[in-house]
């Protein structure tokens, strides 16, 4: 017998229609790719939005089309996220920073029929516009620009598009499981894979991230999103903001720290989220400009682990509460986020502070197990290491035209990271199981050494990798950047670990180089510094 509720599928469009009905007003700020910033509102957005989904319906676009996007975190990439899959189409959101090669494969794999860009990206889709013959309409997220209109064949204009579509426009009806979004991953080996999102995960998945013990927006926040549209839909910030009606500022091409500063500063920000490289930036920017960062209350920090000293820093000098998160694109990608229970309120200050500093447990819909080379479960006690396996509604059961073989067994995901989880289900990230060092059978985390190398006042940034070794198999190598102006010596830096880990786990060497390789969504290419440096131990 089933239950007698209404059956109302869960849809990205509910989404938006809520926010332009209940919160039209609230204000919607964006820096603009041509420069400025413009205000618009909730109210505006959802009309765009309608527009929109009526002119690509008018395209003559089958249903579940790919509409692809090369853009900034800007009004109309918001727009286009609500538009096209409320018109029942699929929005493709690519990462501009992958190489030409990349974007060709994805555009092409996805079938991508139209792409919408920001000015920005004009060059590189000249360039690859022969090999990418599929698309059938590229459009310019602008008005008209008639200089910019000669570059590439064809070329429409985002503002003039919707102007053929109305805002009365209504949403076709089609089941929630239907797809919605696109996003492939960055791989550091193989081919981008495709994670196809759909109506009813996406929604879920916003609820979640809607929870007090998440990040819990509400109508009186202003958020802005740092972390790109084009990584993970923002971590499906917009969903989530337009669910509860918050106020967001998109923060466009500008992500340096000063840039950053300023926004938060003029646009009253009241939660930021972003990788940690970037509030890098942001903390010396405002150290230099003497910005108290007074309206900001959280920050949200994820996508890699995030050393404590910077934890540190916005609850001490700035008096910003620090959401530790974790995910990945295959989860949505929210998997933790790191809030107290009612049982650590009791507890030491410096306690309290150090349980902020792992990645968090899950919220409803996120289960998780770690596992050993057999795949039997370990226990939850804090210690043990093991393989972290995954499963919920907003978790991909497939790859988009790809098998999923080998990572997926008994409808459990597996993340290919390394961790431990306590009794309350907090989540120790200790490395991607492909970085972790094993050191005479012995494991050693990568992470944590980066994390205390991190706390050092004369570096600028760190990495370690495991060295091959006669006697070892592995050794820790750190690799460290210095801080502007200063120059170290290794004795120095090693100098941090003192006391706070065992000897045994102390990097053999150190090695200074002038920056870090870093794939398109910001992560170090550990791959590259092993071909580097993976044989500095060796006589
Ligand atoms: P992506 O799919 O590009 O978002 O990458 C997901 C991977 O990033 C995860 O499997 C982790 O290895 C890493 N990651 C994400 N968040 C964190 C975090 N808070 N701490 C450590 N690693 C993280």
């Amino acid at each position: 017998m089933f239950g007698q509720m209404m059956n109302f599928p869960l849809t990205i469009q509910s989404l938006v229609d809520h926010a332009a009905r209940y919160h039209s007003q609230t204000r919607i700020v964006s820096v603009e790719t041509t420069g400025g910033v413009e205000e618009t509102s909730w109210g505006q957005v959802g009309a765009n939005a309608h527009r929109l989904g009526d002119a690509l319906t008018q395209l003559g676009l089958e249903p579940n089309a790919r509409c692809a996007t090369i853009a900034w975190n800007n009004r109309r990439h918001l727009e286009i996220y609500f538009g096209v899959s409320g018109a029942g189409l699929v929005c493709h959101t690519i990462n501009p920073r992958l190489f030409p090669e990349q974007l060709v494969y994805i555009i092409n794999h996805a079938e991508d029929r139209v792409l919408f860009i920001d000015r920005t990206f004009v060059p590189l889709i000249k360039a690859i516009r022969d090999k990418i013959p599929d698309v059938a309409h590229i459009v310019l997220m602008e008005g008209r620009d008639d200089e910019l209109a000669g570059e590439i064949e064809g070329l429409q204009f985002y503002d003039e598009l919707i102007e053929t579509g109305s805002p009365d426009f209504e949403w076709p009806e089609f089941d929630e499981m239907t797809a919605s979004s696109l996003c492939y991953t960055s791989g550091t080996t193989g081919h981008p894979k495709g994670v196809l999102y759909s109506h009813r995960s996406t929604v879920l998945h916003a609820f979640a991230s809607n929870t007090q013990d998440c990040i819990g927006f509400s109508a009186r926040d202003v958020v802005m999103p740092v972390v790109p549209m084009f990584h993970v839909n923002a971590w499906g910030t917009p969903y989530a903001c337009a669910q509860v009606g918050a106020s967001m500022v998109l923060p466009g091409p500008g992500l340096d720290g000063p840039s950053l500063v300023g926004l938060i500063d003029t646009s009253d920000v009241t939660i930021a989220l972003g990788v940690p490289t970037i509030w890098q930036g942001l903390l010396g920017a405002a150290a230099q400009s003497g910005s108290e960062l007074t309206s900001l209350t959280r920050t949200v920090v994820g996508g890699s682990a995030c050393p404590p000293s910077m934890i540190a820093t916005f609850r001490d000098t700035y008096g910003v509460e620090f959401i530790h998160a974790w995910g990945m694109t295959e989860m949505s990608p929210l998997g933790t986020s790191n809030q107290p229970l009612a049982k650590h309120l009791d507890l030491p200050l410096d306690e309290q502070y150090k349980l902020r500093e792992n990645q968090g447990r899950p919220p409803w819909g996120v289960e998780m197990k770690i596992v050993d080379d057999e795949g039997q479960e370990l226990p939850n006690d804090g210690e043990a290491q093991g393989d972290l396996l995954v499963r919920g509604p907003w978790v991909l059961s497939n790859y988009f035209r790809k098998s999923i073989e080998g990572t997926l067994t008994d409808g459990w995901f597996d993340t290919g990271d390394v961790a431990t989880l306590n009794a309350d289900g907090y989540l120790s990230i200790k490395d991607r199981s492909k970085d972790i060092i094993k050191s005479g059978g012995e494991w050693i985390s990568s992470v944590d050494l980066e994390n205390i190398a991190l706390g050092h006042e004369k570096l600028a940034d760190a990495a370690v990798i495991g060295a091959r070794h006669e006697k070892w198999d592995e050794r820790p190598v750190l690799i460290v950047v210095a801080a502007e102006g200063q120059s170290p010596s290794e004795a120095e830096v090693l100098s941090i670990f003192d006391g706070q880990i065992a000897k045994w786990q102390v990097p053999d060497k150190v090695v200074f180089t002038d920056v870090l390789p870093r794939n398109a969504t910001g992560k170090v290419l550990k791959r590259n510094l092993r071909d580097t440096f993976g044989e500095v131990l060796i006589e």
